[in-house]
Formats: structure tokens, C-alpha cells, sequence
């Protein structure tokens, strides 16, 4: 989609309590809050803002939610486009796109630009024969562009998701550009359980329904899938007339997950 702005003023803000499972990714970005918040203590100690970040980290595991969260916690203005938005349009559109986005983005600071679907626009240059899309290499050029002409004592960071670093163009990584790498893997056993309660607690939870053992059911899920899991026990609990759920159906719904929607509808009658 279009570069939206969100964060200031809108009615639910994301802040680091909606996100579990990730402790060392909280902590990381901790410190892009702080200097969102305050950018001038960097400055006064000389140290390098922090201007481009990557978040690292296969689908689902919350790099969104992330850096929606960072920008809530600093009150900063959030701004989104996708990858895929470099590849398609026409030639030089993606350009132009970019640098209003910065425009605004500076004029709104503090903000966060978030780039999910990073790899796609930011591949590297002229891989292939025959593969080349100006289009792309001119909007990824203007973002390099837009990297180097703002020095980071604005306030303004740049967060690109993708789960595939090692593809993208070496120049998108040099100091000063996307030189901060966070990785986001999906959760661990005590992550997992952690997800299932944060998700859980918004809900009505039998006496018997047991997350831990859920969270031990579900290696490799991510936090997407252990949303879901909850969600869907959450729909089968409604369409059963039941009011609390149960164990029974948190386990059913692993498997609903596991099956995925393509198949969801023969499942349901
Ligand atoms: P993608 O790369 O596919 O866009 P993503 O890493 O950006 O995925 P999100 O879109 O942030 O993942 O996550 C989707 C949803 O899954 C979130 O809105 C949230 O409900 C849930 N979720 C994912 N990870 C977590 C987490 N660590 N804690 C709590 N909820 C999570």
C-alpha cells in the first residue's frame, strides 16, 4: 500500500506490552525508542544515530508489530510501504513515492519508516541476466539517496523485515544505511507460552486449558500461528455455544492451524 501514517493520534496504540515470546529483540529496539525519544543524547555524546534497521526474521514472528510498537512507545509517527511496491509500479513512481515518504516523514518526526518485504526491493543490483527492473534500481537508488541525506539527529529511523539478508545489495548495508541487523526468530518453548497467555488473556479461559502444554505442542509455530491457534479455538468455542475455552478445543485448533485455511472449510462441517 501507500505510505500511511500512523501511530500519533490514532485510537490504539502499539506499545512493547502487545509483544511476547522475543525478549532479545524488545531489548535491541529499546534503545531505537530511547533515541526517538531523545535524539539529542546521542548527538551530545557523539555517538551515530541510529538510522537504518533490519529486522531479520521468517514470517509471522512480529517484526510489524515490532516496529508499530517502537513507534508507539516513542510517540512517533508511523509511515509503512512494501517491497513489492518498488517492483511494480511504473518507472518512476517508486522514486517519486520514496521521497514524499521522506518528505513527510521528516516534517512528522520523530517517525519510523517501515519496509516490510525488504528483499524484494532491495535485491541486488543487476542480479541476472535479462532481470534487471529499472524500476526497482531507481526507487532502490532514491531510498539510498534518501539514506544519506538525512544526518539522524531529526529523529527518523528506517526499518526494513525481510528473511533474506544475504540477498540484498551490499550497498544497502554499508554504516550510516541499514548497518543494524535485530533478529527476530520464532519463539522457544517459554516464548511460546508467553505468546499463548498475552493472546489468551483477552479471552475466556476454561479452568482446564492448559497454554504451557499448548506451547509444547507447537514447536516452530510462530507468533502468527499461536495467534491464530487462539483465534480459531476462540471461533470453535462460539460456533459450539460454549462460553469458556477448553483444552479439547485450544488442541483441535493447532491442528487447524497446521492444516491451514486452503483445507479449513472441509474440516468445518
Ligand atoms: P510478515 O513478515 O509475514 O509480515 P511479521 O513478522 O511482520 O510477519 P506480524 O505481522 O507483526 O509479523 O505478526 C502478525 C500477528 O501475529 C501480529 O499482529 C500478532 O497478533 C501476532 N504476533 C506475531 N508475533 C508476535 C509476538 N512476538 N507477540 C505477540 N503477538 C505476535
Amino acid at each position: 500500500g501507500r505510505g500511511k501514517k500512523k501511530g500519533k493520534g490514532t485510537a490504539h496504540k502499539v506499545t512493547f506490552a502487545d509483544i511476547a515470546g522475543v525478549p532479545e529483540a524488545v531489548a535491541e529496539l529499546a534503545e531505537i525508542r530511547d533515541y526517538l525519544d531523545d535524539p539529542s543524547r546521542y548527538l551530545d555524546l557523539g555517538a551515530a544515530a541510529p538510522k537504518g534497521v533490519l529486522l531479520v526474521g521468517p514470517p509471522g514472528t512480529g517484526k510489524t508489530l515490532l516496529a508499530k510498537a517502537v513507534a508507539g512507545e516513542a510517540n512517533a509517527a508511523f509511515f509503512s510501504l512494501s517491497g513489492s511496491d518498488f517492483v511494480e509500479s511504473l518507472v518512476g513512481v517508486g522514486a517519486a513515492r520514496v521521497r514524499d515518504l521522506f518528505a513527510k516523514a521528516r516534517r512528522m518526526s520523530p517517525a519510523i519508516i517501515f519496509i516490510d518485504e525488504f528483499d524484494a526491493a532491495g535485491r541486488k543490483r543487476g542480479a541476472g541476466i535479462g532481470q534487471g527492473n529499472d524500476e526497482r534500481e531507481q526507487t532502490l537508488n532514491q531510498l539510498l539517496v534518501e539514506m544519506d541525506g538525512f544526518s539522524g539527529d531529526g529523529g527518523l529511523v528506517v526499518m526494513g523485515a525481510t528473511n533474506r539478508p544475504d540477498i540484498l545489495d551490499p550497498a544497502l548495508l554499508r554504516p550510516g544505511r541499514f548497518d543494524r541487523q535485530i533478529t527476530v526468530d520464532t519463539p522457544d518453548v517459554h516464548g511460546r507460552s508467553e505468546i499463548l497467555r498475552l493472546h489468551g488473556s483477552k479471552r475466556p479461559m476454561g479452568a482446564d486449558a492448559n497454554l504451557d502444554e499448548i506451547a509444547r505442542l507447537t514447536p516452530g509455530f510462530s507468533g502468527a500461528e499461536l495467534a491464530n491457534v487462539v483465534n480459531e479455538a476462540a471461533l470453535l468455542t462460539v460456533r459450539a455455544g460454549e462460553r469458556e475455552i477448553t483444552q479439547k478445543v485450544l488442541e483441535e485448533s493447532i491442528d487447524r492451524v497446521v492444516s491451514g485455511p486452503a483445507k479449513k472449510h472441509l474440516l468445518t462441517e
